[in-house]
């Protein structure tokens, strides 16, 4: 990207440039290359939300990056809180105003982000709040990232650090490939915050060539596809975006990223009463993944109002991943968090934070 930007000193967010870019600003100004590592040093690994505190890097560079800097931390906002599962979710808002949610889920010694990627989503899934508004614009790479760091200064303050990021908020990651993919590199990179490839899951409606994109970055990173159907009428009804995909070629995309990172896909099935929750669904479903280095995760759906879907009861969610099992695929029932705050999944919304 960006010599332009670089070259013309444009306002830039800091966290959108790799490490690479950030040398290429520092080195342009005429600076040794050791403040590269420094600057990064301190958005990255120090966390630093203010330029001040960047104590050992000389005034005029503070001055001089202060000037150039757009936006870097995002602004919180409204901040809920489920006190028994300590879960938060945090609107996070932008320089043009626009906002995002992003949750933090606590779980044993886990402590994991989850990140969106665009402001609402184009995708559109008929059971999902986020995909029932417009979608106003992508986020950055910066933008995506500053989500995690947000919840990580929030957790260093208890002497806690993120564990896991999972792409799975407001948005298609892949509908915004390099931003995500930036952020995750960004968040990857040894001198920084250094979070392990294996720690991050992109989650995608399943959109083809982004899959097949993501399977050649090098990157084992974890792959979650929505399929919510076993058939493709009743997915293009669902999940109108991904009628051009179907299921045929998703499979065949998750089984190259499979074998080419080694990693283990797993299928996402939100559960709807009466749509998707019938044993002969799951037997259809066990026949397009038994054999398939796959795991599913059925998510009992999370009332929406306004929309006309209902969670099925326990014993049918039960029945059906019994099913699954039976007919030899890994399946399990995904203990939904936050949904007392609207933070569970589908439930989160883009909002004005003016
Ligand atoms: S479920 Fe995900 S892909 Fe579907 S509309 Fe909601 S945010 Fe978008």
């Amino acid at each position: 990207m960006d010599g332009v930007i670089l070259r013309h000193n444009h306002p830039v967010n800091l966290l959108d440039l790799s490490y690479e870019q950030l040398a290429e600003l520092l080195a342009g100004w005429g600076e040794p290359s050791f403040r590269a590592r420094q600057v990064w040093g301190w958005l990255w690994r120090r966390l630093a939300d203010d330029f001040e505190a960047m104590s050992d890097l000389p005034g005029s560079l503070r001055q001089r990056l202060a000037e150039v800097s757009r936006g870097w931390t995002a602004v919180p906002g409204a901040l809920q809180l489920d006190a028994d599962e300590g879960t938060e979710k945090a609107l996070l808002s932008f320089p043009d105003g626009e906002a995002v949610e992003a949750v933090l889920m606590r779980e044993g010694a886990r402590r994991t982000v989850c990140v969106s990627t665009q402001v609402g989503c184009p995708v559109g899934c008929a059971f999902c709040a986020t995909g029932q508004g417009e979608c106003s614009r992508s986020l950055s790479a910066g933008e995506i990232a500053a989500q995690v760091l947000h919840f990580a200064r929030r957790l260093a303050a208890k002497e806690e650090r993120v564990t896991h990021v999972v792409v799975m908020g407001m948005g298609e990651p892949l509908l915004n490939y390099a931003a995500t993919l930036r952020a995750i590199r960004n968040l990857n990179h040894p001198q920084g915050f250094a979070l392990g490839a294996r720690r991050f899951t992109v989650s995608t409606v399943g959109v083809v060539p982004g899959m097949r994109k993501l399977a050649k970055e090098g990157l084992e990173l974890n792959l979650a596809v929505s399929l919510h159907a076993p058939k493709d009428e009743l997915r293009a009804e669902l999940v109108p975006a991904v009628r051009r995909w179907p299921i045929r070629d998703v499979l065949a995309a998750a089984d190259d990223y499979a074998s080419s990172t080694g990693r283990r896909v797993s299928y996402e099935y939100v559960m709807l009463a009466g749509i998707n929750d019938a044993p002969v669904q799951a037997h259809a479903l066990s026949g397009l993944l038994r054999g398939r280095l796959a795991h599913v995760n059925l998510i009992p759906y999370n009332r929406i109002a306004g929309l006309p879907f209902e969670r099925p009861p326990d014993e049918r969610v039960e029945n059906f991943r019994i099913i699954l099992v039976q007919r030899g695929v890994d399946a399990t029932i995904r203990r939904s968090r936050g949904t007392r705050i609207a933070a569970g999944c589908g439930q989160l919304r883009a909002r004005s934070a003016g």
